[in-house]
């Protein structure tokens, strides 16, 4: 098996993303060209609906980090922020963009064209370090863009009260008044309301389509994950929404035909932390074993339901619970949501991503184990790898892990009939 290694994928619409991607880039590069402002963002905050909504072209720079992947180009850029002194131990997406921006993008055979240099940087005030860290590199990368530092309070989505709404209400006025004067385009509130409604229209689909995957056996797996890009990167657009209902169409078709992604499923598997986007192809690597990764901690975190009847404050709940949410959760309530996950998607045995270069969703791993083992009597592997580097990742190993593993959950099931 190689290091490097793309997944192979069964749903006809996950073949139509490459298309989706593709369109999404370009629009971002004709963007700059037509002259309509650009602004950089961290994913998952409330500032993508109200850039489609005053017509400016949101690009995410972590993002392109698994497109850089994908496309083998992560060892050039990390060579580049390692020799600025970037060190080997911070986070891949980290050391990719630091990489990217300071080397291959103004290269011509950059994929999809490169990425248009900001006009506007968004520097989140909160998540984890090394993405606020990305941003202060980006202010300094990119002198000329206008910074605009987001300021919210970082609370656990269950401790949020009443003032913090209020304060990430007024710093959403904030972004609004700033983008306004920064670029000369004004918010139309129709069209906010319809990007809200939009997004959380998307949210509702992605919710029903991972129902699905309940299902036994399941209709699709971890390998086709790319369909999570329209929800990074397309709230609030009828694009996303029409992407994701023909995802949800063919999902529900193979759920009610019982179509399984491989013949004889055996083991339902749960894969926690990101996955390795170099080698998205490992996500097969448990069907020669009758097993399939049916559910993932990474994706559960981009829904997030919107209260539509109020635009501004829904997109204040969003910002102040994006991180929360996908990061920087508590590990109590990632304990709640693995344990959960097992039971409703009928888990067989977690496989651990311990990831070298992300610490905040790494942390926490071995309490989670613990009691999956004690609540649930559910076992479980450490894979040790990262979500970028290939460097610290070792195929041999992940076989031995992984073949031993599957051995004895078969063996388990076998004493249990
Ligand atoms: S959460 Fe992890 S992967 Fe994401 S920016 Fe932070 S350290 Fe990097």
């Amino acid at each position: 098996m190689e290091k490097t290694k793309k997944s192979t994928k069964r749903l006809k619409t996950a073949k139509e993303l490459q298309k989706v991607v593709t369109d999404y880039y370009l629009q971002c590069i004709s963007a700059k060209a037509e002259g309509k402002p650009v602004g950089w963002m961290p994913p998952m905050n409330g500032a993508i609906e109200i850039f489609y909504a005053m017509d400016l072209q949101p690009v995410f720079p972590e993002n392109w980090s698994p497109i850089c992947a994908a496309f083998g180009l992560t060892p050039q850029n990390f060579e580049v922020s390692e020799n600025m002194g970037y060190s080997r131990d911070l986070c891949g997406y980290l050391r990719n963009i630091i990489g990217y921006v300071n080397g291959l993008m103004n290269d011509k055979n950059s994929p999809f064209g490169g990425l248009p240099e900001p006009d506007i940087l968004l520097t989140p005030g909160g998540g984890c370090v090394p993405v606020m860290k990305i941003f202060h590199a980006l202010e300094k990368r990119f002198p000329d863009a206008a910074v605009f530092s987001a300021d919210l309070p970082q609370v656990a989505v269950e401790d949020i009260e009443e003032h913090h709404v209020a304060y990430a209400v007024s710093e959403m006025h904030r972004l609004i008044d700033f983008l306004t004067q920064t670029t000369g385009h004004q918010m139309d509130y129709e069209r906010l309301k319809e990007a809200v409604v939009l997004s959380d229209r998307a949210c509702e689909l992605w919710d029903e389509i991972m129902s699905f995957r309940c299902h036994i056996p399941v209709p699709f797996s971890a390998a086709e994950m790319g369909i999570m890009f329209v929800m990074v990167t397309l709230q609030g657009t009828q694009t996303a929404v029409d992407f994701l209902t023909r995802v949800r169409d063919e999902v529900k078709e193979k759920a009610e035909s019982k179509t399984g992604v491989i013949e004889n499923e055996q083991i339902r598997l749960f894969w926690d932390n990101i996955p390795l986007w170099y080698n998205m192809g490992l996500f097969n690597y448990f069907e020669k074993a009758g097993g399939v990764v049916v559910a993932e901690t990474y994706s559960a975190a981009w829904s997030l339901r919107l209260d539509v009847s109020d635009p501004v404050r829904a997109l204040a709940m969003k910002s102040l619970m994006s991180y929360p949410l996908v990061s920087c959760v508590s590990i109590d309530k990632r304990k709640e949501m693995v344990l959960k996950a097992c039971r409703q998607y009928h888990i067989d045995g977690v496989v651990f991503h311990r990831n070298k270069s992300c610490v905040p969703i790494t942390l926490g791993q071995m309490e989670i184990k613990r009691e999956l083992e004690t609540q649930l009597g559910i076992p479980s592997v450490i894979i040790d790898a990262d979500h970028m580097d290939e460097r610290n990742f070792s195929v041999a190993q992940f076989q031995t892990r992984v073949d031993a593993f599957m051995e004895m959950i078969k063996d388990r099931k076998n004493d249990l009939q």
